[in-house]
């Protein structure tokens, strides 16, 4: 089964008083950009993965795939694939006219979408796509996590 995460307020936070993963070392950091990549993160992703999960990341930003993904794996974090902005456009609006949802994870075949946006459970409601919510002031943001992925597996919606 696929799992994708938000970038903004759900794995990466700016936000004072959110705890976050130790910073890369200086010497990686002069290759990229190292955002604030919140605590939890690699041992969540690690404990996904031992389920057979696969790892996404689901951004209405258009950071590069190949840098989100190199920054993660510096990080202790392997990624499977990556939507940003770009790619939704290019999968999802063919025409001008065409006005989708702002994620649309079901049609990347992704199976449970996290994000910190209230307005994207809700789209889901209407698309039909699983989205947990967790904000960034969600202490047991990894516990809600893997409850949400596991109740989904237990319900046999995946593939
Ligand atoms: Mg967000």
């Amino acid at each position: 089964m696929r799992i994708s995460f938000d970038l903004d307020d759900t794995l990466v936070c700016y936000h004072a008083g959110v705890p976050q993963e130790p910073r890369l070392h200086w010497f990686l950091r002069l290759f990229i950009h190292d955002e604030p990549l919140r605590q939890g993160t690699p041992e969540l992703m690690r404990q996904l993965r031992q389920r057979g999960w696969e790892v996404w990341v689901y951004t209405t930003s258009n950071r590069s795939p190949a840098a989100v993904r190199r920054w993660l794996r510096w990080h202790g974090v392997l990624l499977d694939g990556m939507v940003n902005q770009d790619a939704h456009d290019r999968h999802l609006r063919r025409s001008p006219q065409d006005r989708p949802p702002s994620k649309n994870p079901a049609a990347f075949g992704i199976d449970l979408h996290v994000d910190d946006s209230d307005g994207v459970r809700m789209e889901g409601e209407q698309h039909g796509f699983q989205v947990a919510v967790v904000t960034p002031d969600d202490r047991d943001w990894t516990a809600k996590v893997l409850c949400a992925a596991d109740e989904l597996a237990r319900r046999g919606d995946g593939r």
